[in-house]
């Protein structure tokens, strides 16, 4: 049985690398969804669902919410019909279980990995970073302090909303349990996809742009 086409791609890389800046740029230009495991654990706590209720204190704490939830509710959410082109993960897989497991997955669905990016950021530069975003409340864009501030101070550029909110976990002592948790659980996928012939690295140092462009570089290269 041939496999479904459809750009899948994961993004990888520390908290603050900009994963998520990324896959929105991503979805935008090659229609394909993006799913952050991140995002849909907060739905759920902030739902007070039975995963929510699970995760809280986890996340709280900057550690993983553990394999079995977030397999489960990745599976759910690749068979979606926003799928049917692609999609980008965004802080999955986060170990090699996860890794394993998404092989599975793909397996059933008929689906093949595209390609997994890394995005290189240096430690040093993750607290800032971390430490200045934001977004807004309305619509979900993000900003940061220094790096990307609304053209109007108050207002959202996207929507023009006035209320914005910061993570729970992007305080400066959870930042460090998560740096800690990406370098002994994720960091080791990277060699897992390495063995695949999958992953390229981008420099994610750079500005928010140039990101872009190396990121659609590797992609051209993909189709090519
Ligand atoms: P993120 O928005 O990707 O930085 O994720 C925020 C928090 O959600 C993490 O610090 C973890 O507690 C949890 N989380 C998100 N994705 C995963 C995952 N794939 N595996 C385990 N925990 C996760």
């Amino acid at each position: 049985m041939t496999a479904k086409r459809g750009l899948n791609l994961i993004l990888l890389g520390p908290p603050g690398a900009g994963k998520g800046t990324q896959a929105k740029r991503l979805e935008e230009r090659y229609g394909i969804a993006q799913i952050s495991t991140g995002d849909m654990l907060r739905g759920e706590v902030a739902a007070g669902s039975e995963i929510g209720k699970k995760a809280k204190a986890i996340m709280e704490a900057g550690e993983l919410v553990p394999d079995e939830i977030i397999i489960a509710m990745l599976s759910a959410r690749i068979a979606r019909p926003d799928c049917a082109k692609g999609f980008i993960l965004d802080g999955f897989p986060r170990t090699v279980p996860q890794a394993e497991a998404l092989d599975v997955m793909l397996g059933e669905h008929e689906l093949t990995l595209s390609a997994v990016i890394e995005l290189k950021v240096d430690d040093a530069a993750l607290v800032e970073r971390i430490a200045g975003r934001f977004i807004c409340a309305t619509c979900g864009a993000g900003y940061h302090d220094v790096f990307k501030p609304p053209k109007i101070p108050g207002h959202c550029d996207v929507c023009g909303g006035t209320t914005f909110s910061r993570r729970a976990d992007d305080n400066r002592d959870t930042v460090a349990a998560r740096l800690a948790a990406y370098h002994r659980q994720t960091a080791p996928i990277l060699p897992y996809y390495a063995a695949q012939g999958r992953l390229y690295s981008v420099d994610g140092m750079a500005a928010i742009d140039d990101v872009t462009v190396a990121v659609e570089r590797v992609l051209s290269g993909l189709e090519a």
